[in-house]
């Protein structure tokens, strides 16, 4: 749960300063992706936890409301994951994440690897310990589950988890910080994954294999208001378009529709397209 308040400017250490808004929005990037996959037409489960909290119910009830499968999703005792977020007037934000519940995702159960086995494809955020993440891609490729990593918040990740990564979502800063490198940074992460889509705001995204090489497409070109969870729409409809067996290159133009209408708007979850706009931006966009 975002937790936003807004005041002139942000507090010093120590500091207390009277803000001038607050508001709660459900989002986590793992909700927002989910959320992105029910609209963008898919049939999704949700394996992770929230917490006993007030917050717990009303995520799992955003969930479930979007359509996502929240038979799985774990109740922990104790807090919900929550970003203490404050925004100035000038758009200049700090936040603090509280992983709560979703640090207590340690050990996977046998109805959550079920779950992975039987899927066709399984996409993991960093928002839940990177050793969880690194179980479930190595159950769902010995299981032959297509794995989608998208890698934020951005961090250095362990060779046998990339191991098991088809597919590596990342925007430029995460891509560099995944690489360990600034120059050269997609050929550093091919050494790793077979397949990079790499987001690039306006500018579109760019999908390279070791096989193929780079392809890049434009976004469409749109009024953007609030470019929030854009990265959580392309990312969503990109393994929506991936699992429907689309061409990697239709898939790319397709996420980049998605991540442009998210864009036009303000919010983050309440933000994400539903399946017929997207098809409407990419047929026209
Ligand atoms: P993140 O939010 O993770 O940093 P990006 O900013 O790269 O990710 O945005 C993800 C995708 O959303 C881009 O690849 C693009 O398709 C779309 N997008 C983002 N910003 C804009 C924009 N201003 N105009 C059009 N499309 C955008």
């Amino acid at each position: 749960m975002d937790l936003v308040a807004t005041a002139p400017r942000l507090p010093g250490p120590g500091e207390t300063v009277l803000g001038t808004g607050f508001a709660t929005v459900p989002g986590g990037k793992g909700a927002n992706q989910a959320i992105a996959v029910a609209r963008a037409g898919a049939a999704c489960g949700f394996l992770g936890a929230v917490g006993s909290d007030g917050f717990g119910a009303t995520m799992r009830g955003t969930l479930s409301g979007a359509g996502v499968d929240v038979g799985l999703l774990r109740s922990a005792p104790g807090p919900s994951g929550v970003a203490l977020i404050t925004v100035d007037t000038g758009g200049e934000n700090t936040i603090v994440v509280a992983p709560g519940a979703n640090g207590t995702v340690v050990e996977l159960t046998e109805p959550e690897l079920a779950a992975i086995a039987g899927a066709d494809l399984l996409l993991c955020q960093l928002e839940t310990p990177v050793s969880t993440v690194g179980a479930a891609a190595t159950h769902a490729r010995a299981h032959g589950t297509r794995v989608v990593l998208n890698a934020a918040p951005a961090a250095s990740l362990p060779a046998d988890l990339l191991a098991c990564v088809d597919v590596l979502v990342v925007n430029e800063h995460e891509a560099a910080i995944v690489a360990g490198v600034s120059d050269g940074v997609l050929d550093t992460l091919l050494r790793s994954v077979p397949a990079v889509a790499l987001t690039l705001g306006a500018a579109g995204a760019t999908y390279a294999t070791r096989l193929d090489g780079a392809v890049t497409v434009p976004a469409p070109r749109v009024n953007a208001v609030d470019t929030t969870a854009a990265g959580d729409a392309f990312t969503g409809a990109f393994v929506v378009a991936l699992a429907e067996g689309r061409p990697h290159d239709e898939a790319l133009r397709w996420a980049c529709a998605a991540g442009a209408l998210c864009a036009t708007r303000p919010g983050a979850s309440t933000a994400l397209p539903m399946r017929r706009e997207i098809d409407e931006l990419f047929a026209n966009g």
